[in-house]
């Protein structure tokens, strides 16, 4: 379905980003990945993507709080893709929890540069490629944190709410070309960035990791189930289809039910 298309997808050395990249790579579309980690294990996942799936894969590691980084990679990935990605997913993410008294203004600063800002970044460099090609797509992983919000997350929210909106004005700015633009909203995944969460829950109630997880899980998800990153990765799959074409400026909630509520 991908075979010939070319995708970037930002955060994706673990969790969420490497679900939708082995998606997108098991369709046939040729892969950059980007994200920290282990550089032996980056190596092994973007080796593993050829051979599993016989594509070509490639890794740029910008740190995506750094504009002059990130144009890096753009460019990078115009010269390695010989024009520029076909796919943008802009799903690199941090959270900081506290109160909004006591958020540390650092904090607040690199999540919104990370989690929003560095997909202004992205897109632009991304777009005139795309224009050229008349064909594009771009996914944003927003979350239920871009529909509603919970306490103690005011960056997170704030940046979350902010890429739906940016999703919007690039799905109109692009509406009549074949470009489209959306984002999708997962609920609770159990990646890293969320396992950090489940263990200072542990810790703050005395009790298990497992009780901690199911607390969590059950607090927000009517399903009482976690999403899985595999099920993100064929949302992004499904975004990338034709029966998407004229699917743009909008989200795909993921979350068990939460933001039905
Ligand atoms: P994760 O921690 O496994 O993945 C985050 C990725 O972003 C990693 O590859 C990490 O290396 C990368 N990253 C972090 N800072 C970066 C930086 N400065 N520059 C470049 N890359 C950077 O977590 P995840 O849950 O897979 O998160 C992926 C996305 O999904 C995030 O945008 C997150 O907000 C969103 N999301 C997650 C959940 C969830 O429950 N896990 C729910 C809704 C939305």
């Amino acid at each position: 379905m991908l075979t010939g298309k070319r995708a970037l997808v930002t955060g994706s050395t673990s969790g969420i980003g490497l679900a939708m990249a082995k998606a997108l790579a098991g369709a046939g579309a040729d892969i950059m990945l980007n994200g920290f980690g282990d550089k032996d294990e980056i190596e092994a996942t973007r080796k593993s993507l050829e051979t599993d799936f016989g594509v070509t894969a490639y890794y740029n590691g910008a740190d995506l709080s750094k504009p002059d980084q990130i144009e890096a990679m753009m460019q990078d990935a115009a010269d390695k893709f010989g024009g520029g990605a076909d796919i943008l997913i802009n799903n690199a993410g941090i959270q900081h929890t506290d109160l909004i008294e006591d958020f540390p203004p650092e904090k607040w600063d690199a999540v919104i540069a990370i989690n929003l800002t560095s997909a202004f970044h992205t897109t632009r460099f991304a777009l005139p490629f795309m224009k050229q090609k008349d064909w594009g797509r771009i996914i944003n992983t927003a979350s239920a944190h871009g529909l509603v919000a919970s306490p103690q997350k005011a960056a997170y929210v704030a940046a979350k709410h902010g890429i739906m909106g940016l999703t919007k004005v690039t799905a109109l700015e692009t509406a009549q070309t074949g470009i489209t633009a959306n984002s999708i909203c997962p609920g609770w995944v159990r990646t890293e960035l969320v396992e950090r969460q489940i263990e200072a829950k542990a810790k703050e109630g005395g009790i298990s990791i497992e009780q901690a997880a199911t607390n969590l899980v059950s607090d927000k998800h009517p399903s009482k189930q976690f999403v899985t990153p595999e099920q993100i990765g064929k949302t992004a799959l499904f975004l990338c289809s034709d029966a998407a074409d004229q699917m743009t400026g909008t989200h795909m909630s993921v979350d068990g039910g939460w933001t039905a509520q």
